[in-house]
């Protein structure tokens, strides 16, 4: 079942048919090839979005006032993983000695064009059709971690074991997020993947977690970004207004995370400068 991206945060009904599903067949080398139709992500797809997230730095205190930052724990609490196996972190950051501190959220970099994807030996990481998210369909994953080492960002997990949570997720969670949870078990990767199967209708659970606003979360075509106090941003004049940065833009992965740096002429920052 797909949507039209118009209805993305308008929790509009869910529109089209599985006959509208493409024909597209996805060259699969080791494992015969791999028909669009057959993947596990395509009931909550809408065709034609590219999403995008931007990250304000001058409002991000990596919520120092907890052990888990807001952001960090809703992504696991909100997808049931390990503990250990963060898809979102949040690093702090010293330029030098005398610089401030700077906390610096790390959620796959969702690349435009993604070495992840472009390793994988049987499209087990690959970009969906349609909104070319970068995800992980589980149920082909054969655990070589190829994607793992050339992912510039790090940001691929290992399962060396079970999900010890898996037990715990509801059924109607477990039911919605088939086969996310259900084949995320043990000897495959997993990461970040934009909330790839919820977000209609809903920002990301981190985005939506963050008590400063510093996560914006929206549809490039749309040409607009929302953060979790509700505020709507031109996602291009954001851009522009603080100098965003893509990070390792010398990789040539055409990251679709914006950083806003957290001091800039510009600044309009809702939590200041870091
Ligand atoms: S992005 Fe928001 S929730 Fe995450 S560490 Fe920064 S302030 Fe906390
Ligand atoms: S950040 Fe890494 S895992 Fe995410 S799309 Fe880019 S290469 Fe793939
Ligand atoms: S977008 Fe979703 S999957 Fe990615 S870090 Fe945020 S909550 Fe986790």
């Amino acid at each position: 079942m797909k949507v039209n991206r118009r209805d993305f945060l308008k929790g509009m009904a869910v529109a089209g048919t599985a006959a509208m599903l493409t024909d597209l067949t996805v060259f699969s080398e080791n494992d015969g090839p791999v028909n669009e139709r057959d993947r596990p992500y395509d009931q909550w797809r809408i065709d034609g979005a590219e999403w995008v997230m931007v990250i304000d730095l001058a409002a991000c205190d990596g919520c120092v006032d907890l052990d888990i930052p807001r952001c960090t724990n809703a992504c696991i609490v909100g997808h049931y993983t390990p503990d250990d196996h963060l898809y979102l972190k949040v690093f702090e950051v010293h330029e030098n000695e005398y610089s401030n501190t700077v906390y610096f959220p790390r959620p796959c970099q969702q690349c435009e064009d993604p070495p992840c994807a472009h390793v994988c030996p049987v499209s087990a990481a690959w970009q969906r059709d349609g909104d070319r998210l970068t995800l992980i369909d589980h149920t082909r994953c054969i655990g070589c971690r190829l994607c793992q080492a050339a992912c510039p960002y790090e940001v691929r997990h290992f399962h060396f074991e079970e999900n010890p949570k898996g037990d715990d997720i509801p059924d109607d969670k477990f039911e919605a997020q088939m086969p996310f949870t259900l084949f995320r078990g043990k000897g495959v990767t997993a990461k970040c993947e934009f909330c790839g199967l919820q977000f209609i209708g809903q920002l990301p659970h981190c985005v939506s977690a963050c008590h400063n606003g510093a996560l914006y979360f929206g549809d490039k075509n749309e040409n607009a970004v929302t953060n979790a106090f509700g505020t709507t941003e031109v996602f291009t004049d954001l851009l522009a207004r603080r100098e965003a940065f893509r990070w390792k833009e010398e990789e040539g992965t055409k990251p679709r995370v914006f950083y806003l740096p957290a001091s800039s002429s510009g600044n309009h920052g809702h939590g200041g400068n870091a």
